[in-house]
């Protein structure tokens, strides 16, 4: 049986099929729509004319898979036998205090809806300044909109990345024409506008409150033995505290042997690929999920696109300057002798973000000088690697 009926679970039903199983698969899930893809919510659902259909097309007859749509489950008693329990249940918008009415961007119906109101002169103040913030603030401009965008840390995603890093970003804002206000923590969500801490007011006619997400885990909260730790905390094989219980997606806390830590992420990539691991483990397997994590976002013009973890770096190393290029890479290197690459943010340098997974992936000591040379591919960054520059 598998509890929520996201890309993680529909992909944990369809790995156990492709993986031979031919037993019953139930698929539950809270919303009425049947699974699909949040990416395109704030990108082409709210820019594009016809707005394309985000549907992961699940053919439940061919499946042969029992899909359960509009139920919520508020318990584990609810669930009735099941042999192998895979939970699926992603992640929820946090919402802030206030009495005003204030949107969030995380359903397709939440997207459809917030289409329809970005019209040219409305007034938008988005709350967060971090991926899913800066996506709808994208669309917003590119509708018309007066947007302004209220941050509580010192830059855009000072806290997912890094302050220097956001610095830069903060120019996209500038450029876009949005009035960011960064460490401005907002009071309360009011009808007609924001009341900020120290007393100021951004006037505003739709509020979007985009400050994240936590695990949809509240419903287990009663689940005697089932340790919740920043969602479901499960093994490297994604195996929960019960026994025959299983975690994946966006509500999945799962053990890192890379990183030496629990982690949990809200990356498409692992909705879509730690189900593989899941549906080998229900089956008796002994597979071990430990990604180097990936994760994109298309904002202002510009594809920006980061893997690895960069918990423990050391150091932070561009590729290229920010305040000049329009390309350009953040690297962070780990305390060793020589350093380890942690992790890699790129904006518009897609090969950077290629090459930098694969020696994140490897843990080869690096040379920061070939490392720093934006001339010089990331692959011969390598020590003692004595490749030809190359673009
Ligand atoms: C607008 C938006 C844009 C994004 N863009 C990007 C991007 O550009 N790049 C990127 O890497 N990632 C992006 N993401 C993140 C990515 O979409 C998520 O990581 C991914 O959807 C996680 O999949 P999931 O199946 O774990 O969870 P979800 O997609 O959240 O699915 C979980 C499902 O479980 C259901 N559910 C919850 N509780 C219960 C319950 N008690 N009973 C039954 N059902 C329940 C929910 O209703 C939901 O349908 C974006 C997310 C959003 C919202």
């Amino acid at each position: 049986m598998v509890v929520g009926a996201g890309l993680a679970g529909l992909r944990t039903a369809e790995e156990l099929r492709t993986r031979g199983y031919a037993g019953r698969i139930s698929l539950i899930g809270a919303e009425a729509r049947p699974p699909y893809d949040r990416p395109p919510l704030s990108k082409k659902v709210l820019t594009e004319v016809d707005p394309p259909d985000p549907s992961l097309r699940a053919d439940f007859a061919a499946l042969d898979v029992d899909f359960r749509p509009g139920r919520e489950v508020a318990s584990l008693g609810e669930l009735g036998d099941w042999d192998r329990l895979v939970l699926a249940t992603g992640a929820l918008p946090v919402r802030l205090p206030g009495p005003g009415p204030q949107r969030v961007l995380r359903t397709h119906d939440d997207a459809l809806a917030l289409r329809e109101v970005l019209k040219p002169g409305m007034r938008l103040a988005i709350i967060g300044a971090g991926w899913i913030g800066a996506e709808l603030a994208t669309a917003a401009v590119g509708h018309g909109c007066e947007v302004a965008v209220v941050e509580a840390g010192v830059t855009p995603v000072a806290g997912a990345v890094s302050p220097a890093i956001g610095a830069h970003m903060a120019r996209w804002y500038e450029e876009a024409g949005i009035d960011l206000r960064v460490e401005t923590p907002v009071e309360s969500v009011e009808a007609g506008g924001l009341a900020l801490r120290g007393g100021d007011w951004v006037a505003a006619d739709e509020i979007v409150t985009a400050v994240g997400v936590r695990p949809a885990v509240g419903w287990l909260a009663g689940a005697d033995g089932l340790v919740l730790e920043n969602g479901v905390a499960v093994d490297g094989g994604l195996r929960a505290s019960l026994p025959g219980v299983f975690a994946v997606g966006d509500c999945a806390a799962f053990w890192s042997s890379r990183f030496g830590r629990r982690l949990r992420f809200e990356h498409w990539d692992v909705a879509l690929h730690a189900p593989e691991v899941v549906a080998a483990n229900v089956l008796g397997g002994d597979e071990v999920y430990d990604p180097v994590p990936y994760f994109w976002s298309e904002q202002f013009g510009r594809m920006v696109q980061y893997v690895g973890y960069h918990g423990d770096a050391a150091e932070l190393v561009w590729r290229g300057d920010p305040a000049q290029d329009p390309k350009w890479a953040a690297c962070w290197l780990s305390a060793d002798v020589p350093p380890r690459l942690l992790a890699i943010l790129t904006v518009g340098r897609p090969r950077d973000l290629i090459q930098g997974r694969q020696l994140i992936a490897s843990g080869a000591g690096i040379d920061v000088q070939r490392l720093a040379d934006p001339e010089v591919a990331v692959a011969a960054g390598v020590r003692g690697d004595g490749s030809p520059r190359s673009k």
